[in-house]
């Protein structure tokens, strides 16, 4: 089956929770599994963790475990009968003081510190941005509102800030027990939710360093880019993680709409340009949730994150809670696949005035270069860490870059990588005796056969991380 090479984050929730259909997905194309820690107990993550690798296994293809932490919770609090309507016009008070249940006139707050982080003028936005209030004055615990657009509002629903500037730290405590639950099953990644600057992903690394030693093991962080004030960030957010989200949801509540496309192609270029990895998420296929066909503006949407050079496009409810969990992500891989042939190639302008002082790094991009222009059928990258794959797939280019691995955690975390195929080899530590067995693998695989160029880069000696030091170009006998 030709798979696009475009990876494909699927959320699991109710929908998706059958262990038959979630091989039915692994098969279909998903490569990367997200938990939401917003729901469920820690045992339920460690089950579903479970159920995945069960799945995958069954399926023959290992997929990355991507843990997502709730972050801080900015939301009112309940109401005496579950939700109210606000009319456009009527005044409504967000009380951090009161202790009753809500009614149509004002509700409690879950989040303390609104009041001392608004001023008059303000608009705030609730439920999704589906209501905007705006500020009239603050007096002590309470923040009066007049509603300019009404809707429903029920118990526990978010709150944003136009603008950005509510501060609430993003590392909350139920985050840092819920890193240790990641790393008791092995999660590949981490991604922290509404980061605002890079101590707050240096915090999570730490955390996943103090458990690393108990769990013998380092998943990759991801943040999600999902506040204003992280968008001036966005340099330092990168330097301290592995890859970021483009978590168009949150985002776009507090930024406006119109102006997240624009930002979604700058970070995707900002992350490749630093050798980081990024996902364009939220209402992809949204449509999908309820249809058994995406809209043409959905269709536009993932081909154009594709060609912005997105490593990965993400469903949320369409896997979760949706009514066509498989049928979207086969739709979604083909809408990649069909994108991809009008990628545009820049490997040359990609390299031209650049310097490269690591040996490694020299090599994986002189593979890169050296492939494309003898029109190799496959780069393969003989890998112990998955940076070599790394740096060579931040370059678009139309040759598959296979990266085998010994170690079942890389395998894993390169799941992400656009363009890279990962793939588990039980390699000796004897370099031609691995050679030569990489290259009956590849023709028994049907990656080549007699004729073709291929490019290999590996370690000498091997298995060493950061080793990488040898770039041979094989024809297939
Ligand atoms: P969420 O994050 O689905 O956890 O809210 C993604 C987004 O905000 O777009
Ligand atoms: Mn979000």
């Amino acid at each position: 089956m030709l798979r696009c090479s475009t990876k494909i984050v699927a959320t699991l929730g109710p929908a998706s929770n059958d262990p038959a259909l979630l091989e039915q997905m692994i098969r279909a194309g998903v490569d990367v599994v997200r938990l939401n820690f917003s729901h469920g107990t820690a045992q339920d993550h460690i089950d579903r963790a479970k159920l995945v690798r069960e799945a995958a296994m069954r399926a023959g293809r290992e997929v990355a475990i991507m843990a997502d932490l709730q972050g801080p919770k900015i939301r009112v609090g309940k109401f005496a009968d579950g939700k109210i309507f606000l009319q456009p016009g009527q005044t409504f008070i967000l009380d951090a003081a009161r202790t009753e249940l809500g009614d149509h006139e004002a509700v409690g707050l879950d989040y303390k510190a609104l009041p001392r982080e608004v001023k008059v003028g303000d608009i705030l936005l609730l439920n999704d941005g589906m209501i905007e209030i705006v500020v009239d004055a603050v007096k002590g615990e309470a923040v009066y509102t007049t509603v300019k657009l009404g809707g429903e509002l029920s118990n526990n629903k978010g709150i944003n800030k136009q603008g950005g500037g509510l501060s609430a730290p993003a590392l909350t405590a139920k985050d840092m027990e819920d890193i240790r639950t990641a790393m008791r099953f092995q999660a590949d990644y981490v991604a922290v939710s509404f980061p605002k600057s890079a101590t707050d992903m240096e915090m999570a690394r730490q955390l996943c360093n103090v458990a690393a030693a108990e769990f013998n093991h380092q998943p990759g962080l991801i943040a999600k880019i999902e506040r204003a004030a992280a968008i001036p960030k966005l340099e330092e957010i990168l330097l301290a993680s592995d890859g970021i989200m483009v978590a168009r949801g949150d985002l776009a509540i507090e930024v406006g709409n119109a102006a997240v496309p624009g930002l979604q192609k700058q970070m995707i270029k900002l992350a490749r340009e630093h050798d980081r990895l990024v996902i364009t998420a939220t209402q992809m296929m949204e449509s999908m949730i309820t249809n058994p066909v995406p809209t043409r503006a959905e269709v536009s949407d993932v081909a154009n994150a594709v060609l912005d050079g997105t490593d990965a496009v993400m469903l949320s409810a369409e896997t979760a809670a949706g009514k066509y969990p498989l049928e979207t992500i086969v739709e979604m891989g083909k809408i990649c696949l069909a994108a991809e042939r009008y990628e545009d190639f820049e490997l040359d302008a990609d390299f031209s005035g650049k310097t490269f002082i690591r040996i490694d790094q020299t090599i994986a991009l002189g593979a890169l270069f050296t492939a494309h222009h003898l029109g190799a059928k496959a780069i393969v990258a003989m890998t112990d860490s998955g940076s070599t794959p790394l740096w060579m797939s931040r370059h678009l280019i139309r040759v598959p870059i296979y990266a085998l691995t010994s170690k079942i955690a890389t395998q894993r975390k390169m799941a992400l990588f656009r363009n890279v195929r990962p793939l588990f080899i039980d390699t000796s530590t004897n370099r031609d005796a691995a050679l030569s067995e990489v290259d009956s693998e590849l023709k028994n695989l049907g990656i080549v056969q007699a004729g073709d160029i291929y490019a290999i880069t590996c370690g000498d000696p091997m298995g060493d991380s950061g080793g990488t030091n040898m770039l041979k170009i094989c024809q297939v006998v």
